[in-house]
Formats: C-alpha cells, structure tokens, sequence
C-alpha cells in the first residue's frame, strides 16, 4: 500500500470536519425576531413570529411539527405553540436541542415602576437561544450528522411565570413532556438567555445534579475549543425548560447565563447582546452534534 493510500484512508477515517458557526448570521436572526416587537402570548409580534419560525423551518429543510395549547395567565386565556423542527427523523439516535421563543409580557424587574406593565422585548431572554437554534437548522439542512437526528424544539410560554411559583413558568416544555410520544431523545440540550455581550455561563445546578456527565461533555468541548464563556464555577437551581425534561427522567441540561441586568426590563434589546456569544454557544453545539 503506497503512502498516497494510506494517507487517503486516514483522511477518510477521520473526515467528520465540523461545520462552522456563523455568529453574525444568527445575530441577524435575533435582530428579526425582535423586529416583531414584543412576543408574549396574544401579542401581534407572537402570532407574526409564530409564522416567521413556521416558514423559516420549512425553507430550511426540517419537518415541522406544531403544538398548540391553551394557558391561562393572570386570568386571561392564550393559545401558545410549540415548534419542532426534526432533522434526518429517520435516525434512531437523537438529540433534543430547545429554546424558548416567547417574551415575558411584563417588565417587572425594571427599575422604573412605571414600566412594571410593558412587554419586553426580549434580545437576549428569549431571541438569542432561538437564534441560535435557527443557525444551527442552517447547518443541518447542508450537513448530515453521522450519528444523531436533531430535533430543535420552540418553546412557548416559558415567560409569564410568577416568581417562587415554579410550575407557571415554562409551561410550553411542560406540556411537550407530557404530549411526547415519538423517538426518545438520548439527552436534552436547553439554552437561555446566552446572547450577553458579556457571556459567563456558570454551570447550573438541576443541571449538575442530574445530569453530570452531559454536564462534563459540553464543558470539555468549550474548553478543548477555548470557549472561555463556560466557566467551571456553579451557579444556582435554576427553573427552566429543562427542568420538566429532569423530572421526567431524561438526561438534561440548562444552559444559561443569568448574570443580565437587563433581565426582564425594556433594556433587554440587541445592543445588549452580540454575534460572537451566539457564536460561542453555537460553535459548542456544533461540535456536539458533529464530533
Ligand atoms: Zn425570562
């Protein structure tokens, strides 16, 4: 065997390249979502965006599903959705990947009272971790993953929760659980709130509790890939969409950096955000899913 073969042999043994993150792609990404203005449940920004997501998936080769269910929040009654894009369905070995895509009605963390009332519009909590979602359908759409299927899954109604009331937050994810009868996903990857210019993605703790070892895996590609916005220290319990995954047994891991002064107030806009954190949470995905 001649050089040349062997050469070619090792090159094909190991020809899984990982594709590339495109940061200042998803970033636009975000930058439409809030286009559209608020997205809270009942809002015109939610029912446009619910098209936008529809639409943008469709053209970007997945097979989408939706999940309607009512919640009722303060009183009033809203039809929400939930949004799986499935890629290569017909692979038994699957990741769920999810984000939620709905904003907090109220921005009532903000330092002027009088904005207690108004809808946020919500860059980084929630368009980021959907932005990045809609790159990587991009990515997969052009790049077939050698082992697993990916669902990327759009939650609803995570924001119109009430603090220290666990169960009215994530309320979509809550409901996927419940619904979900298809292919058992072998771990659950959520991220949140992961567009800050300034990204420091403290390990959380349902997270370690739970799933330890999906815990080690993420971090050991950001640090093999110097991606210093993983930091190793712990942070807090913290309620999000994969906490309804945890409880119902599955491998599951939040993602997400809650150090944000502009969480749930009418600062939480683009400027506050940037390309490269999307990038740095994208690019660990990517490696994720193609590694
Ligand atoms: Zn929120």
């Amino acid at each position: 065997m001649s050089l040349i073969w062997l050469c070619a042999l090792f090159l094909s043994g190991c020809s899984s390249t990982i594709p590339e993150f495109n940061g200042e792609k998803a970033f636009e990404y975000l930058e439409a979502q809030c286009e559209f203005g608020p997205r809270n449940p009942g809002s015109k920004g939610h029912a446009q965006c619910k098209d936008y997501f529809i639409d943008f998936l469709n053209s970007h080769g997945a097979t989408v599903s939706t999940q309607e269910f009512p919640i009722e929040v303060r009183g009033e009654q809203y039809q929400c959705t939930n949004i799986v894009a499935s890629y290569y369905p017909e692979k038994p070995r699957r990741i769920f990947i999810g984000a939620h895509w709905d904003t907090r009605p109220w921005a009532d963390r903000d330092a002027d009272v009088t904005n207690h009332n108004t809808p946020i519009a919500g860059a980084n909590d929630a368009a980021s971790g959907v932005a990045v979602l809609m790159e990587l359908a991009t990515i997969l759409q052009a790049n077939e993953p050698e082992v697993y299927g990916i669902d990327l899954i759009f939650f609803d109604a995570e924001d119109a929760g009430s603090y220290g009331q666990n169960e009215s937050w994530c309320l979509g994810s809550q409901y996927f659980v419940e619904q979900y009868s298809g292919k058992e996903p072998e771990f659950v990857i959520v991220i949140d709130m992961i567009g800050d210019a300034d990204l420091d993605i403290l390990i959380e703790s349902f997270s370690q509790k739970s799933s330890p070892a999906l815990v080690k895996k993420v971090w050991d590609i950001a640090r093999k890939n110097d991606i210093r916005a993983f930091s190793s220290k712990m942070t807090n319990y913290i309620y999000d969409d994969h906490y309804p995954f945890l409880e119902a047994g599955y491998e599951a891991i939040d993602i997400i950096d809650m150090e944000y002064p502009y969480w749930h107030t009418i600062e939480d806009t683009p400027d506050k955000c940037s390309p490269k954190s999307l990038q740095d949470v994208g690019t660990v995905l990517t490696h994720l899913i193609y590694e």
